[in-house]
């Protein structure tokens, strides 16, 4: 954006060993390393901080475009603390800023958000990684009701907005949304894994709840 040439570090292929409950993957070795590979979905510029999961080559923003992004950089509270010496989650952050004023859909600034938080959590940031699920859940629920999820997308997005409340400790609101997740499943095969994923989270939350 502020067209300050730099080398995104490129990460190498890795394999993956199942996913957590919040459909964090998990990756064989150190934790830190599984953060690495999460960090490399989002690019962020090191002077301006502009960050998206796209290539940048492919952006195309217009003038007017680029100066309210950079406005929005400037004055955000976040970025103006910790830009000199950037923690592993502030790309994703500083992605999400990027995203509303570009206009994405609520379920991929969630999805951003939801990033963020499993970065946090390999890093054993605690508060941010809470801070990053509760965004992720307001994001979730604005796309439920405003974007035009369905099939798969739907499913497990109400599904997250429960595992999310789970992991807050809302265990009565997540018992509600995995009830809300399973009846957006329609049975078939493709969705199996999910409706076992929510009968295991939903007697795990009903345990923690009593
Ligand atoms: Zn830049």
């Amino acid at each position: 954006m502020c067209r300050y040439v730099f080398r995104a570090p490129r990460v190498g292929s890795y394999v993956t060993v199942g996913r957590e409950a919040d459909l964090c993957p998990k990756f064989p070795g150190r934790q830190s390393d599984g953060s690495r590979f999460i960090r490399s979905e989002v690019t962020a510029c090191p002077a301006c901080s502009f960050a998206a999961k796209e290539e940048f080559d492919g952006l195309d923003l217009t003038p007017t475009e680029r100066d309210d992004l950079e406005e929005r950089l400037k004055e955000d509270g976040l970025l103006r603390v910790f830009r000199s010496n950037p923690p592993p989650w502030l790309a994703f952050h500083a992605a999400e800023v990027c995203g509303q004023e570009r206009g994405l859909a609520a379920r991929e600034l969630g999805d951003l958000c939801l990033r963020a938080s499993w970065v946090c959590r390999k890093e054993r940031e605690r508060p941010f990684e809470s801070t990053f699920q509760l965004r992720a859940i307001r994001y979730f629920i604005r796309a439920l009701k405003e974007d035009t999820l369905a099939g798969r997308e739907l499913s497990v997005t109400t599904y997250l907005v429960g595992e999310l409340n789970r992991r807050l400790g809302n265990h009565r609101e997540a018992l509600n949304w995995y009830v809300n997740a399973s009846r957006t499943i329609e049975g078939g095969p493709a969705l199996s894994w999910l409706e076992r994923l929510i009968e295991d989270q939903s007697r795990l939350a009903k345990e923690q709840a009593a």
